[in-house]
This record gives C-alpha cells, structure tokens and sequence, in this order.
C-alpha cells in the first residue's frame, strides 16, 4: 500500500516534473493526462496532494467504448501504488505514470472502464469464494526494420538463436533493463520461432497487477524500438506462412488464501477444482476468443500448423490443444490457455478468462479426458468422433458466440459487453468490406 506521503516523497526524490495520469480505453490502448507538478511554487504542494488524493477531471467522450457527449465529465483516481518513473524520458524534470481508475463525476466507478471491470469480478470472487486470480502472460512480438518504404522481419534468425544471427539482442537487454526499472520480475527473454520474433517473460502475479504490467511492456517496447530505428509490433500474424504471435496465459485461482489447482490424490494430480475451471474455459471458449483475440488478423494467427492453438482440448503437454497443464505441481500447478494474443485489452481477457473458469467451478463441471495426440494430425473424422471442436475461424463466429454468452456478458457488464459487440461489428464490417491484394490478383482476370 501506498500512502499520500509516500507518493508524495518519491515525486519529490525523484524531481518528477510531469505526472502522466493513465488508463486504457475499450481496446486496451492505453490513454493519458499529463499534470505538471509545481513542487517549490505557492500551494503547488496542495494542489498535487489534491489531484492525488481526489483524480483528476476529464471529458472521456472521444474515448472508444466510453460515454456520449451529453455526459462526459470523468473522474481519474490514481492507485497510488503504480506511480513509477519513466525510464526512456529525460532523468532532469522526469515524467511519471500513475494508473487509474476511471470515475463518474457522481463519485461512482465508471462501468465502461476495463481496470474497473476486472476490479469489479475480482471483489465478487473475493466475496464468494474468498478468491485470488493469478495469471503470468507470455507475450510475443515482431521487430520489424524498414526496407525500401516496407516492414520487414528484422533478422532472419530462429528459435533460442544468438548472435550474430539474432538481430535483437541489444534492444532487447535494453528492453529488460527498462523493465526492472518499472519494477518488473523479468524471467527469461529469447528469439523466438520466426524470424525477427521475440518473447520476454516476466513473473505471474495478482490480475490486476499483471494487466497493468500487460501495457506497461507493450508501451517500454513500442518506445524502445522506435528510439532505435525499428518497429515492433504486437500484431498477431503479421506475416503469412511463419508464426504468429500469441500472449499464453498461465493462471491459476487461490481459495482462502491457498492454492488450489493441485490434488496429489486425483487424476493428473489435479484437484477437481482445476479439472472444473479447465471446463469452464472449454465449455466458453468459442466466445472468450472474441475478447482475447480480438482483431480480424488475430484469426489468421488460429491456423494449424504454426504452434499457435486450433482445437478446443486440454492436454498436459501437447501443445496443440487449447489448453496445456505445465508439468509443475504443488504451488505453481497452472492452466495455460493459449489462445490469447498480445492484441487483447488484458483487463477484460482476464475478466472474460476468470468467469469462464468459475462458471465450470460453480457447476461442478469436469473436464474432458485429456488429449495427449497430435491434433493438428489427426483427421476431421477423428476429430469429430473424438469430440474436438475448433475455434471460430474469423471475428465476426466469434463475436457471434459472445451475443450468446450469458456467462461473459454478466462478467463484462452491459456497457462494455453492448459496446464491444457494436464496435467490434463495425470493424468487421470494414475488412469485410475491403478489397485486398490477394483478392485483386486471384480475381483480376475472370
Ligand atoms: N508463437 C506461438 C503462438 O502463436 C507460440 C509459440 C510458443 O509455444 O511459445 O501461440
Ligand atoms: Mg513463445
Ligand atoms: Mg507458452
């Protein structure tokens, strides 16, 4: 917990000039305000112990998935315990962010704010079930260097490779560097597959907690490639034929206070708890996919072929199922549900993630038998009499699945689930819409 005077001492050690007041919009962009702090002038002092204690007003109606014009006056109350000094702006007069929560001028929390949202469905699992939420993502992403106007891979190197093949290493121990100055537990970072793909690991922690860290990273990469030149990119499948990049999702639920994913009596040594959550997001993932992957392109990345997940299954080590039970047991027994990409908004793929699996909780479900086989080998009659379904193949099924989705809608409230729906239909809409290369050449000539 941060206090008043605690924030207020590290403003003035660390000579923070600007305070970046932060939260994100529907998509998971994030948005700010910059507050100049005015330490060393008449009621400056008062003035920054104000804003931190009371957020700051603004007009939230240019924010996509916020209000209308006619009520637009918000509130943004900072969590004093994300104040953190921004490593890649000048260290004279320094720039800090703060997050937020987003509030209604009437002193209630804004129901179309995605941090709020997870808050919301985080007390109600602390109510019930006296609950933690847990997740450690595994975000991927592209490095991409400028050829002749266009964006290309920025080395040709490959899975674990190094240098001088790997063409990223500077910029990613830069990029680790940046991190453990925001105060990331930085875990492994390494080339990825493709090439000019990377992957930066940092630890799992409460949901909250690891949604802000989600933008934090993408923002400290963004920035970092940019001030050397190159481009990095969190888009899903930027390039057909190599490998997308996914954002896996390691979770796991503690229950007063006490892990509860592992039973060293049962099936798997997986308590029944575990077996029940793992059904939850099995019996929802046709409709989870609409918010962990929500773009048109992120259904290009949902294709067999490239360790990217197709079928919705679990299995211990196969990792062509959905669902994948890392070999750890005891404290760090988890659930890795692989469909999510680094395009999603994480505050609400947690949110849409936790009630999926809690749903299979509170009814008891079980899990299916395991799939140990390769799926992506077996054939289409196999797969049906095995019971294996797949995801949707574009964002329009997926979007489909969440109207039907009680579960989810109850989870996202109505503001978020009526506009995500509304927004996500229209973008649909205009890729449905272009005409692309691909079409042009195929069809040029009929
Ligand atoms: N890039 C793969 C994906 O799209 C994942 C590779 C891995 O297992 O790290 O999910
Ligand atoms: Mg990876
Ligand atoms: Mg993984």
């Amino acid at each position: 917990m941060t206090s008043l005077e605690m924030a207020l001492e590290y403003i003035k050690i660390n000579n923070v000039k600007f305070l970046r007041f932060q939260f994100v919009d529907i998509h998971g962009e994030p948005k700010n305000i910059a507050y100049p702090v005015k330490l060393g002038t008449a009621d400056g002092e008062e003035e920054l112990m104000g804003v931190l204690e009371n957020g700051l007003f603004f007009d939230g109606s240019s924010i996509e998935g916020f209000v209308e014009i006619e009520d637009s006056d918000m509130v943004l109350k900072p969590d004093l315990s994300t104040l953190s000094v921004l490593p890649w702006r000048p260290s004279e007069k320094s720039v800090a962010r703060i997050i937020c929560d987003v509030y209604r001028k009437n002193g209630k929390p804004f129901e179309g704010d995605p941090r709020g949202c997870l808050k919301r469905v985080l007390a109600e699992f602390k109510e019930e079930f006296k609950g933690e939420y847990f997740v450690g993502p595994e975000p991927e992403f592209f490095i991409l260097k400028n050829e002749n106007g266009k964006w290309v891979p920025g080395d040709d190197a490959g899975y674990f490779e190094l240098e001088p093949l790997d063409e990223g290493n500077d910029l990613r121990r830069n990029i680790v560097f940046a991190l453990e100055n925001l105060g990331f537990h930085v875990e492994a970072s390494h080339h990825e597959v493709a090439p000019g793909q990377h992957e930066v690991d940092f630890k799992y922690d409460n949901a909250v907690k690891t949604a802000d860290s989600v933008i934090t990273f993408k923002t400290t990469i963004k920035t970092l490639a940019k001030q050397s030149g190159v481009l990095a990119t969190f888009m899903p499948k930027p390039f057909f034929g190599m490998n997308g990049s996914g954002m896996h999702c390691n979770q796991s639920i503690w229950l007063d206070g006490k892990p509860s994913f592992y039973d060293e009596n049962n099936a798997h040594q997986l308590s029944d708890i575990c077996l029940s959550y793992i059904g939850g997001i099995l019996e929802h993932t046709k409709a989870l996919v609409s918010v962990t992957n929500p773009t048109v392109n992120s259904y290009k990345r949902l294709v067999p072929g490239y360790e990217a997940p197709v079928n919705i299954a679990w299995a211990n080590s196969n990792r062509t199922s959905i669902i994948r039970v890392p070999a750890a047991r005891g404290k760090g027994t988890r659930v890795e549900f692989r469909a999510p990409d680094p395009a999603c908004n994480p505050y609400l793929a947690f949110t849409v993630m936790l009630a999926a699996g809690l749903d299979g909780v509170r009814r008891k479900l079980i899990a299916p038998e395991p799939v140990e086989k390769n799926i992506f080998a077996m054939s289409e009659a196999e797969k049906r009499e095995a019971n294996i379904d797949s995801v949707p193949s574009n964002l329009y099924d997926a979007i489909e699945e969440l109207r039907q989705d009680k579960v989810l809608k109850k989870a996202l409230g109505d503001h978020i689930f009526n506009k995500f729906i509304e927004i996500k239909t229209k973008e649909y809409d205009a890729y449905r819409t272009a005409v692309t290369d691909w079409e042009f050449n195929k069809y040029v000539r009929i």
